[in-house]
């Protein structure tokens, strides 16, 4: 299946080292940045139309004309980095080191390597997320001959219990929760992509997991009952994780569960802060980087990319 890749993220971007980035001059960064963006040639961003007059601004700064509608645009134009008046080496670099990290890059970190301020190397970090989560948008796995690893991981609402016994509630009804308890429910193929999402219940998850996954996949659960309901759509196999964790058959769902300790440890080291939109940009970051750092990579990364190509 094919993944539509931001090009940010290609398989030629991510094999930009930070060094390479930090030795090239503007010129070279600027034609670094554009041929990955156009590998095929600039085209209008306006119209797709491939003819296009170079020009430059006083100020030196590259922007092309359309032949076709006229409208001028930039390299960032109708990127995530439209509107940024960084140099572009800092996009490539931010790049560089955000997707080499393993584990995640704190913007705190991010900042000291780049030398930017905090609040600069924050919003580079978002916007590389953001690229990263636009791959996930969208993506249907599973298949036949496939099986797909369905879990749910409960995180943030935590509240204090009282003190003493007789003031304590019981936090499972709806009315003693604060809200902002929610669920990460991963489907993650063996040995193949990964796909999170962020809910408030795994109930609520059921019907998700039958938009993106195709029916004919054969889905692993836990005993919960929340997944009850995924076994009118699929052949589903329930591992009851009181009794045993694999059954020995292939029944198990390990795979999602290394996801969430991963996810755990990794980006989110004060994991039960994070909430709401931002709990499901880690999520996807996290899945990003799992696809695509073991046997499971979805493209090999192009060897030999260096300034050459930019001159
Ligand atoms: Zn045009």
């Amino acid at each position: 299946m094919i993944m539509p890749q931001h090009f940010l993220l290609s398989a030629k971007a991510r094999t930009l080292s930070l060094v390479q980035v930090m030795r090239m001059s503007d010129a070279e960064a600027e034609t670094t940045f554009r041929n990955l963006r156009w590998p095929e040639g600039v085209a209008c961003v306006h119209c797709q139309c491939p003819t296009v007059y170079e020009c430059r601004r006083p100020t030196g700064a590259l922007r092309f004309r359309c032949k076709a509608c006229r409208k001028d645009f930039s390299v960032t134009s109708g990127t995530l980095f439209a509107f940024h008046k960084m140099p572009l080496r800092s996009y490539l670099a931010a790049i560089a080191i955000f997707v080499n990290e393993v584990k995640g890059k704190s913007a705190l970190a991010l900042s000291r390597d780049l030398g930017t301020q905090y609040r600069t190397a924050y919003v580079l970090a978002h916007k590389v997320r953001e690229a990263m989560a636009t791959e996930l948008k969208g993506m249907h796995i599973g298949g036949a001959g496939e099986t797909v690893e369905v879990d749910g991981m409960y995180t943030g609402g935590y509240i204090k219990p009282a003190n003493h016994k007789e003031n304590r509630r019981d936090r499972r009804l709806a009315k003693n929760q604060n809200g902002k308890r929610e669920v990460v429910v991963v489907a993650r193929e063996r040995g193949g992509r990964t796909l999170p999402a962020v809910f408030k219940t795994e109930a609520q998850a059921v019907a998700w997991i039958k938009a993106r996954v195709s029916s004919d996949t054969a889905i692993m659960a836990d005993e919960a009952p929340s997944w009850n309901d995924l076994h009118g759509r699929f052949s589903v196999t329930r591992i009851d994780h009181s009794r045993l964790y694999s059954d020995g058959k292939g029944g198990y769902t390990n795979n999602a569960e290394s996801f969430f300790s991963r996810l755990r440890r990794g980006a989110i080291g004060h994991y039960h802060h994070i909430a709401g939109p931002y709990l499901v940009r880690y999520a996807m970051e996290s899945a990003w980087r799992e696809d695509r750092s073991g046997p499971g990579i979805s493209d090999s990364p192009l060897s030999g990319f260096s300034c050459a190509n930019a001159a």
